[in-house]
């Protein structure tokens, strides 16, 4: 019997979130520059690499694993993948398999999808209206992403909805917003928008809108109530008793998950980050690509990178930078 991921603070590794590719069709104005260097695709790993970092986690312990980026689904071949995560479904090692999509190739893909095994997406739309939603992801369209989100509903996968809370972008829309999710039978959760990587001359401070303010706002519009149910994760929940819908608060600068924090996440290039907030990170493709045939490297770099996963994150006096802000991309990292 293999033993078991458990950190130095006695939390076990159960969730693993993997981004697959650094590339997106859309350029959000929060999370990426207009004019992106990606990187060479030597440095990110094949989709086979991808395919035994999982396989060698999952036997590790880890129950859930959530494929993010950048886009996953603009990876070229991504459904392979899928595919044959899905054995890993089958054989009861995995128990969910799942992905964040800003929900373009939905309509292409969600069948595919759904046959691999998949049964939750989270779409990330921040607008129902057609113009903001190009001004905020500068590439996209709207209509293309509420088709994903039909196409993905019809295939049987239960969609959530993030939104990152903008301040003057976002706010006059929350009770259509969430109008609009409890109609179509869809969770929602509001993410605070983080300060990471270089994106160009937005200004971030000009963008924040607390979720406090948001919680606030749903106050004048519905009959809130907190509710306790936590899931490890860095959100909160209220529920409206008008909707009966329960709303999700994701806020990362907080530090008041750490405890519970049972998530590592690998880059597109292989590194293991252990916090979100914090630079501590250790290069897994090395022994994964030294040893093509063993997998005995690869897992005890993985134990000596969970024996580091720190305690906690420290956005607000950050170690690395007096701002407490990551100089790395959610795309490189995964969101
Ligand atoms: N492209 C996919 C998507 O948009 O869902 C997956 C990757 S994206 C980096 C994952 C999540 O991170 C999205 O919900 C996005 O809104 C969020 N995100 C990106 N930059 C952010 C920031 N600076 N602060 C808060 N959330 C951010
Ligand atoms: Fe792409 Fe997602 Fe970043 Fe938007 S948030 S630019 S969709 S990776």
């Amino acid at each position: 019997m293999t033993e078991q991921l458990v950190d130095p603070f006695q939390r076990a590794i159960s969730y693993l979130r993997v981004s697959v590719t650094d590339r997106c069709d859309f350029r959000c104005v929060y999370c990426m520059s207009e004019n992106m260097t990606f990187l060479p695709k030597k440095e990110l790993l094949t989709l086979e690499e991808l395919d035994r970092m999982c396989s060698t986690f999952i036997r590790l312990g880890v129950q859930k694993l959530r494929i993010t980026g950048g886009e996953p689904l603009v990876r070229r071949d991504i459904m392979t993948f899928f595919r044959s995560m899905g054995r890993h479904l089958e054989s009861g090692a995995l128990k969910e398999l799942t992905l964040t999509t800003n929900g373009s190739q939905l309509e292409r893909f969600a069948g595919d999808l759904a046959s691999a095994g998949v049964r939750r997406v989270n779409v990330s739309l921040d607008t129902l209206d057609d113009a903001k939603f190009a001004d905020i992801t500068r590439w996209g369209r709207l209509p293309q992403v509420l088709r994903g989100i039909d196409a993905a509903q019809k295939a049987g996968l239960r969609v959530k909805l993030n939104a990152v809370a903008l301040k003057g972008f976002n706010e006059n829309e929350l009770p259509k917003i969430t109008e609009w999710c409890a109609e179509r039978d869809m969770d929602l959760t509001w993410i605070e928008v983080m300060p990471m990587g270089d994106i160009g001359n937005e200004d971030r401070l000009d963008q924040y809108w607390s979720l406090k303010d948001v919680r606030a706002r749903y106050e004048e519009h519905y009959t809130v109530s907190d509710l306790a149910e936590r899931t490890g994760g860095p959100a909160r929940y209220i529920r409206l008793e008008e909707t009966k819908q329960k709303i999700g608060f994701i806020t990362p600068l907080s530090h008041n998950f750490c405890e519970s924090c049972n998530r590592v996440r690998i880059t597109c290039t292989g590194e293991i980050y252990l916090c979100l907030g914090q630079e501590d990170s250790a290069d897994l493709r090395a022994p994964l690509r030294a040893h093509p045939r063993d997998d005995g490297p690869l897992e005890d770099a993985i134990r000596g990178a969970i024996a580091l996963k720190p305690k906690g994150h420290d956005f607000d006096y950050s170690r690395q930078r007096l701002d407490g802000q990551m100089p790395r991309h959610m795309s490189h990292t995964g969101g």
